[in-house]
């Protein structure tokens, strides 16, 4: 029963609008987590046989018009894998089919690509086309809550760090504390304190390097004048006339107050819940045709905008740079089928353009989903992996070619999803344009230069590559050092506090530091701090512990040997790779992880346990003992015929017809995907 036939992996037949295999199964948004509420809702239907043929559920008479062609396709391929049909699964119901080639590299010089070419970026020039995207950056989860727990010499030594390592430009991330007459729902008013938490002090470091640093305005999740007491969804009507006039007066007196503190400019976020997303999207835009700032005509879906714009450049003046992040093309991940309302990608273009006329130096695009808002930049939620690429995760999937009016490539496992959107507003204005959701060059060369070269995008809007798993990102690109580069596996840890839920980013899975440094566990920084004399080093263990514990004693000077008794290092990381396919990255963090000793000087030695008389021999100042964990027996004997396993062995097997998976723990929930798919 081995599965790594990719393409029988892939066809997971006809799974598309299938909304009731688990409308309200959102969860914590790791992918594992988000795998597991997906599977807790639609394992028992998928083994079942349920997904490959339910039927779209029934649209109300006002959206059916726009759904039915996506319905129409995704219906059709239903039919041809419903069970029973005599047709079968066919090439034509995999499911967003991937391009296993788009992460070539053939570039030689990668300071002569386009990628670190210059771009005029309103009064500013950029060295290149990297930007670091506002987000709740790890290292200053705090920063939101208040200035007693503002880490604020962790956000200069960050963001100091970013820039010296040659970010092009970089946008600080905002809560509304800035504009003053709304607040975060429950918190008392935090507005006062916009001048007294040192921010000036980011904006000096940054402007070091004569990088151009902007600071984001967000106005996410609050209440409104006509915000009901419970449920709100954030729409147009929820604000009075007073209210959007106070919301205007905000974002010019906030870009004020910034740009005293010496910011180059300000970001508008008018993309997901943020309050300028209410009017530009139909679907959220539910305020009277004959109101100016209703949805009869794109204009007056875009005045709240345009006028907080021409208000921003009217008083801060024309070399303030206004960036102005919104949804690139909509759908709607949270019932499939219920689209009718969502922006086109023509209708955002043309919108682009009148926020350009009103004034606006660059455009920043999200994909426009309204259920779950993390994957508005980090898309990993819809390309899970497990053989099903375009998991909704409300047991929905998306067939990408039916959805988003078809125009973006879902080949690349999310990578680059927003390029072709970015290109036709980018077709509309003359201003530069840029976007997220996993825009990583790094992890593929060819595929970006040739976006970046062919004119779909101008820049390439980066968080978690650059700005959390490796710092030093966009300095060992540009020298070509891309084995160094420690890669984002697209874990999503680091998004949101999804996976404790205790207001507190979890750390970076790749980078250790991330979301530590500055903290009790890493007073010291960011940096490995320099060792304290010669000492000897054994490292038990050649898996992803063993081979970082290795780097950084040996970073820190130290005289480091490292033991693994297979023939190669890796540890579980291949099986990893295996059961999670491309996705995760895994493969690469791998050779990023046994590269790192050659580059660091580890002595490694293969096919040796470090048993007492190795170790020994090395006469050792300190051991590290990192041979991976043991797992509970079972009483559990087994027989010939039916033999107990690890879920490692489970992968292996063959000629089994049926498997009992014992446990419901993320590793057993992973086998049984892989098992399925
Ligand atoms: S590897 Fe780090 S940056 Fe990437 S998704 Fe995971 S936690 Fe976030």
């Amino acid at each position: 029963m081995k599965k790594n036939e990719q393409g029988a992996r892939r066809a997971v037949e006809g799974a598309d609008a299938c909304e009731g295999a688990g409308a309200d199964a959102k969860s914590s948004l790791t992918r594992r987590g988000l795998m597991g509420a997906a599977a807790t809702m639609g394992l028992p239907a998928l083994a079942a046989g349920m997904l490959a043929g339910c039927q779209p559920a029934g649209k109300s008479a006002e959206d059916a018009s726009g759904a039915d062609a996506a319905d129409a396709g995704d219906a059709a391929t239903q039919a041809a894998a419903a069970p029973g049909n005599s047709q079968g699964p066919t090439a034509s119901a995999v499911l967003n089919p991937q391009d296993p080639d788009f992460r070539s590299n053939t570039i030689q010089d990668f300071s002569k690509t386009t990628l670190f070419s210059p771009l005029k970026w309103g009064s500013r020039t950029l060295a290149n086309r990297m930007i670091k995207a506002s987000a709740n950056s790890g290292t200053i989860v705090s920063t939101m809550r208040g200035p007693a727990v503002y880490n604020i010499d962790a956000t200069v030594e960050y963001y100091r760090m970013l820039a010296q390592n040659g970010i092009g430009a970089i946008i600080l991330e905002d809560k509304a504390w800035k504009l003053p007459h709304i607040d975060e729902t429950g918190n008392p008013k935090q507005q006062q304190w916009w001048n007294e938490i040192g921010l000036e002090r980011v904006v000096e470091a940054v402007h070091e390097t004569d990088t151009p640093v902007l600071i984001q305005l967000a106005s996410a999740d609050y209440r409104w004048s006509n915000t009901p007491e419970k449920g709100t969804v954030c729409m147009a009507s929820e604000l009075s006339d007073q209210d959007i006039a106070n919301l205007i007066a905000d974002y010019v007196t906030a870009s004020q107050n910034m740009q005293s503190l010496g910011f180059d400019g300000v970001e508008i976020n008018a993309a997901a819940n943020n309050s300028g997303a209410y009017f530009l999207s139909r679907h959220r835009n539910d305020r009277d045709l004959d109101d100016p700032y209703g949805p009869a005509t794109l204009e007056n879906r875009a005045r709240l905008v345009t006028e907080a714009v021409r208000g921003i450049k009217e008083a801060c003046g024309a070399d303030f740079h206004v960036q102005v992040l919104i949804n690139g093309v909509e759908d709607n991940d949270a019932s499939i089928g219920q689209s009718t309302k969502a922006s086109t990608v023509e209708e955002v273009a043309a919108m682009a353009k009148l926020i350009e006329a009103a004034g606006a130096d660059s455009l920043h695009l999200r994909l426009g989903v309204y259920g779950i808002h993390e994957a508005q930049f980090v898309n990993d939620a819809y390309f899970g992996g497990y053989g099903i690429d375009g998991t909704s995760g409300y047991g929905t999937f998306f067939d990408f070619s039916k959805h988003f009016g078809g125009i973006l490539d879902a080949s690349h496992s999310g990578c680059g999803l927003m390029l072709n959107a970015a290109a036709k507003v980018k077709g509309a204005v003359s201003i530069p344009v840029g976007a997220v959701t996993f825009m990583d060059p790094a992890h593929a060369p060819d595929f970006f230069e040739q976006a970046l070269a062919g004119g779909k995008v101008d820049f390439l809007m980066i968080n978690r590559a650059a700005g959390y798993a490796d710092y030093e990102y966009v300095s060992k690109l540009k020298d070509g050092r891309v084995d160094e580069i420690r890669s984002c596996c697209r874990c999503l840890h680091c998004v949101g506090d999804f996976g404790n839920h205790t207001g507190v980013n979890e750390s970076c899975r790749m980078n250790p530091a991330h979301g530590r440094a500055f903290g009790e566990e890493m007073p010291e920084g960011f940096k490995v701090p320099a060792g304290d004399g010669q000492k000897k080093v054994v490292v038990g263990g050649g898996g992803p512990a063993g081979m970082e514990a290795a780097r950084v004693c040996a970073e820190r000077g130290y005289d480091v040997t490292l033991f693994e008794k297979s023939s190669s290092l890796g540890g579980l990381l291949d099986f990893a790779h295996t059961v999670k396919e491309p996705h995760e990255n895994l493969d690469r963090a791998r050779s990023y992880l046994s590269h790192m000793l050659d580059v660091t000087g580890v002595n490694v030695v293969t096919g040796q346990e470090a048993d007492a008389a190795a170790v020994q021999a090395e006469n050792p100042d300190v051991v590290f003992v990192a041979t991976g964990g043991l797992r509970p027996s079972m009483s559990l004997q087994g027989t010939q015929a039916t033999p107990v396993v690890g879920i490692v062995d489970a992968m292996f097997l063959d000629d089994c017809e049926r498997v009992l998976i014992a446990g419901f723990n993320a590793q057993a929930l992973d086998l049984a995907w892989y098992l399925l798919a």
